[in-house]
């Protein structure tokens, strides 16, 4: 086992865990099946228990004890089971970071060959077509091809202040591609001066992070801003949480970085953006990899709140405590059925709510709530938060 892939504060951390099982409580996965194996405590204890047979005093005196492989596949089930929503790392009352220890365990695995087929699958493609679907990378703007009266340079100018930077769900899954189509409107009638990478904009690596393969994603990063670079912009806009996270967390770069919906909220401040009245219910639902993984709580609700006629209802569990839609940490990828289960319970959490419509700013949580709602014959309406917001615009 591979133990450079924790760090020093990681090895202290999986020491630290006291087993006092509140993240139990939290963890939207461990509700649905309650396993010990698959919950927080035990994924850091069966680590703990690896780490003793390869580094601890028996393995000092008698040499490192053989990994067993079924117990590794077991651990590799149950790690993969995550929607890396970091639930538990807020709730951690000794502020373990576990869903940076699921990387990296996922890291540890991967360097085993203990991991899904399906994400070797994924990572294939990701590295041969810079996309997670595996279509032509061209063909990342052909969502464009449904818009109207589009001008000649179809958003992808030689120089421009901002990029958007979409992602591949935006880009690829037609249920998301309203994500794109609305924001590239806003941008324009907004007035703000921005361009696509188009076909240069590659996979931002999240996908292949949450993987475990993390080691794959340098060329990435390189290529992402040198595109930037390139237009000569000095902002990014992203309206893909886990693009946005990715960014700041792995780019180490000094360009400004921008969620969609901090960058809407700029426009609204600015005056650049106004909105006509609707009397509508809506309530919101936090994405995890915005809202507990990167804190951007506020902006979404100041854009709500600036739009006149819209009642704002929260969610039960709303905020830091905003349960995930299924939709996180590839579950979807590694055990749809799982993942359905946690989508049918945030559905009951919407409609307990009494609101209309459900807004997020995430276009993979549009795509798996609607799924299940369809599937359930809901007739749930949802919609990203820029979607929203273009409807509204004067
Ligand atoms: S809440 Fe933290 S300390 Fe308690 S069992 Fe979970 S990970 Fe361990
Ligand atoms: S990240 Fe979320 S799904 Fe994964 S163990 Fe923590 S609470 Fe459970």
């Amino acid at each position: 086992m591979d133990l450079s892939k924790l760090s020093p504060k990681q090895l202290l951390e999986i020491d630290a865990c006291t087993r006092c099982g509140d993240c139990l409580r939290f963890c939207p996965v461990y509700s649905q099946r309650t396993e010990e194996a698959i919950n927080p405590r035990g994924k850091i204890q069966a680590m703990k228990k690896f780490l003793r047979g390869q580094y601890g005093l028996w393995a000092r005196v008698f040499g490192k004890k053989k990994l067993d492989e079924a117990e590794l596949e077991k651990f590799s089930e149950m790690a993969y089971r995550c929607t890396l929503c970091g639930e538990c790392s807020v709730q951690c009352p000794v502020s373990i970071d576990s869903r940076s220890l699921w990387l990296a365990f996922k890291e540890m695995l991967v360097e085993l060959g203990h991991y899904p087929k399906n994400l070797g699958v994924m990572k294939k493609n990701v590295l041969a077509k810079y996309n997670i679907s595996g279509d032509s990378n061209s063909s990342r703007t052909d969502w464009l091809d449904r818009l109207e009266n589009l001008p000649p340079h179809r958003y992808q100018k030689e120089r421009a202040e901002v990029v958007y930077f979409i992602g591949c769900v935006s880009a690829y899954f037609p249920m998301a591609h309203k994500v794109p189509q609305s924001f590239v409107r806003i941008l324009e009638r907004s007035g703000v001066d921005f361009t696509l990478l188009g076909g240069e904009e590659w996979c931002c690596g999240f996908p292949l992070i949450g993987a475990g393969f993390r080691r794959e994603i340098d060329g990435f990063i390189r290529h992402n801003i040198e595109g930037v670079k390139e237009k000569g912009a000095r902002s990014v806009v992203f309206s893909c949480p886990s693009c946005y996270h990715t960014w700041h967390e792995n780019y180490h770069t000094d360009l400004n970085l921008f969620d969609s919906t901090q960058f809407v909220l700029n426009l609204i401040k600015e005056g650049r953006l106004q909105f006509n009245e609707e009397k509508i219910k809506v309530t919101y639902h936090d994405p995890c990899d915005l809202g507990r993984v990167s804190g951007i709580y506020e902006s979404p609700r100041a854009i709500l709140r600036a739009m006149p006629g819209v009642e704002f209802i929260e969610l039960a569990n709303h905020g830091e405590r905003c349960k995930c839609c299924g939709g996180g940490g590839l579950l979807e990828m590694v055990d749809p059925e799982l993942s359905a289960a946690l989508a049918r319970e945030k559905i009951k959490e919407i409609q307990a709510t009494g609101a209309e419509l459900v807004i997020t700013s995430c276009q993979q949580c549009v795509r798996t709530i609607l799924t299940t709602a369809r599937r359930m014959k809901i007739p749930l309406k949802t919609s990203y938060i820029t979607e929203f917001v273009l409807k509204h615009m004067k």
